[in-house]
């Protein structure tokens, strides 16, 4: 496994590479959920790349991009473990230099959901996206379906854009609770941690009812809120049921629909998604 800091040397070994290649974006301090990624990939093609970026441009100036959980080593181990080729560490001068100024802005679908409630954050993840695929040039890349709409968001883009690869999107990793892997669960307290099962499964009675014939979204909507307001540590940011493709708010569940939420337990802001009706588009 090579790893490696700089753009002008992962280029030049890409230059040299013959087969397909899988990438994996990531930010680091890895989990069973990264490396479900991590796996597909490496069933999928020749090669596997994998970066490690905590990018900054994804954060707002009140989020935890300082306190964001780091630890390179044991991530390189657990990479390894996986048969990863060539992980791409750079630094943040390496990724934004100081005259910086070109940005890639998909519409529309980015007000809602995350992108109203974290403005700019999806500005900084097609940016670096876009940045990554330039550099690394993948076959195919691979996302997780827990953050849904960051998948639709690079699906648009790479449409839009005329990208030469394939997004691939992989179901959610969950911990034997329910609640699904993320680096920000290190945040939570034991009490909170207990707490932060009722995303999971609020999700699942979204589910129940609308396996049960329920077509209203509002009504699953409020039977959600309900579940949530029972847990005193949990506080609703949003709760949504969407089109599955373009998330736009439906009045009647009368398609594929996307289930998500974002919830603050204690100081963590937690986000989870279920589909009603198919696999993600
Ligand atoms: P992050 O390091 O949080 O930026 O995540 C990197 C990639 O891993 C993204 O495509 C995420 O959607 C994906 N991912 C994070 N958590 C999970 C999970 N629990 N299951 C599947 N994929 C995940």
């Amino acid at each position: 496994m090579q790893v490696v800091k700089t753009i002008a040397e992962l280029r030049e070994l890409r230059r040299c590479l013959t087969g397909s290649v899988g990438f994996v974006p990531t930010m680091g301090y890895l989990h069973e959920g990264h490396l479900a990624l991590v796996k597909h990939a490496r069933a999928e093609n020749a090669i596997v790349v994998v970066s490690i970026f905590v990018n900054p441009t994804q954060f707002g100036p009140s989020e935890d991009l300082g306190t964001y959980p780091r630890d390179l080593d044991r991530d390189l181990k657990l990479l390894e473990k996986e048969k990863t080729d060539i992980v791409f560490v750079p630094s943040e001068e390496e990724m934004y230099l100081s005259e910086f100024s070109t940005w890639v802005e998909v519409e529309k679908m980015t007000e809602r959901l995350e992108g109203a409630s974290r403005p700019g954050h999806f500005r900084g993840v097609a940016t670096v996206v876009a940045k990554l695929f330039n550099i690394v040039q993948p076959t195919k890349a691979y996302f997780g379906q827990k953050d849904a709409q960051q998948a639709i968001v690079i699906k648009r883009m790479v449409a839009d854009l005329n990208m030469d690869l394939e997004i691939v999107v992989v179901p959610t990793v969950r911990e034997s609770d329910g609640l699904a892997m993320s680096s920000r669960n290190t945040y939570l307290s034991p009490k909170e941690r207990q707490a932060a099962t009722v995303l999971f499964r609020a999700l699942s009675l979204a589910r129940q009812l609308w396996q049960g014939g329920e077509r209203d979204a509002d009504k699953i909507r409020y039977e959600i809120k309900s579940l949530i307001g029972k847990e005193p540590l949990a506080k609703v940011d949003y709760v949504s049921i969407a089109d599955a493709a373009t998330l736009e708010e439906l009045d009647m569940i009368d398609r594929p629909a996307l289930a998500s939420l974002a919830v603050r337990v204690g100081r963590t802001r937690l986000i989870d998604n279920i589909l009603l009706g198919r696999t993600i588009p």
